[in-house]
């Protein structure tokens, strides 16, 4: 296929990397960040989008994703597909979906899961929203690009889907670095409360595989001095976003809306910026009730 990639940052690097390594035609655009081995620099997001079979996008937020669609949609050859895989607000993602559908292409919004680590060795997990027939077409750079996709259904649904893991992936950090916090305090062991927990009713992907204890667990940023991984303020974007999406869908998310409120604390008042998202361990150990 012909593809047309915008934004090679720390994701989309890899990601038009391994689509090159398959075989595929690459024509990428970038701002700042340098070209891949084996991607065509274009001059511009509307050169690289013309002529292509698929357009994919790896931006920065939605404000970004519609200047640069509005860029990409009139140079879009008719029946090409216009795939986001940025993680952006659910209107946005729907708002160039209907732009798309209007000059008769097709659109998926389909946000990854997976890090630079899933970008890079190609396993991503994809959550897309759009047609079948969009999805059907994109589906075989999806299986490059990572191991899973799944179509969640209508324009949004892969945002939507996202946004509500990664507000469950907030919460639960939060939840795993308090309880190591109190078993500190009432001196239980950091390797048994990890052996306890880990096979009990309270365990879970922040306990199990990304421990926000350091030496304890498999290896993860914790044991690197918390650097990230997936850093506190992509984890305060993506709160935001979901908290931004309950209060337009009218739905109680509370848990959410405390996460949201901890991780700004630590990203903007707490030296938290920079730090992985785990180093609210840290952060609670530091502090008392009061
Ligand atoms: P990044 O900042 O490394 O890359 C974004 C790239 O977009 C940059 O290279 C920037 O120069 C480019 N860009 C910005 N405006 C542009 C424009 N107008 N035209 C062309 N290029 C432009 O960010 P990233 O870590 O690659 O993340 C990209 C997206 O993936 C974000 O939406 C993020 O939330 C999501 N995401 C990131 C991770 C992660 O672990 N990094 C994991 C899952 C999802």
């Amino acid at each position: 296929m012909q593809i047309g990639f915008i934004g090679l940052g720390n994701m989309g690097g890899p990601m038009a990397a391994n689509l090159v390594a398959a075989g595929h035609s690459v024509a990428g655009f970038d701002l700042t960040a340098p070209m891949p081995a084996g991607v065509t620099a274009a001059a511009s997001a509307a050169e690289a989008a013309t002529g292509a079979d698929v357009v994919i996008t790896m931006l920065p937020n939605g404000a970004i994703l519609r200047s640069v669609a509005d860029q990409v949609i009139p140079a879009m050859r008719k029946g090409a597909v216009l795939c986001d895989c940025s993680t952006v607000d659910v209107e946005s993602a729907r708002a160039v979906a209907a732009q798309a559908a209007a000059a008769g292409l097709g659109a998926l919004d389909a946000p990854v899961s997976g890090g630079v680590g899933g970008a890079t060795a190609g396993t991503l997990t994809f959550m897309a929203g759009g047609s079948p027939a969009a999805f059907e077409t994109v589906r075989p750079l999806f299986d490059i690009m990572g191991q899973k996709a799944v179509h969640c259904g209508d324009a949004g649904a892969g945002q939507a889907a996202k946004i509500c893991n990664n507000m469950i992936l907030g919460v639960t950090m939060i939840a795993t670095c308090e309880a190591f916090a109190l078993a500190d305090k009432l001196g239980l062991d950091r390797q048994k409360m990890f052996d306890v927990v880990s096979t009990s009713s309270g365990y879970s992907w922040t306990m199990n595989a990304y421990c926000p204890a350091p030496g304890v667990g498999p290896k993860s940023p914790a044991d690197n001095g918390y650097k990230p991984g997936f850093a506190a303020e992509l984890m305060l974007k993506d709160l935001n976003l979901s908290q931004q999406a309950a209060t337009a869908a009218d739905a109680d998310t509370p848990m959410g809306q405390l996460a949201a409120e901890l991780y700004r604390r630590f990203v903007e008042d707490e030296n938290g910026r920079g730090m992985d998202f785990s180093a609210m361990l840290p952060r609670f150990e530091a502090r008392g009730r009061g």
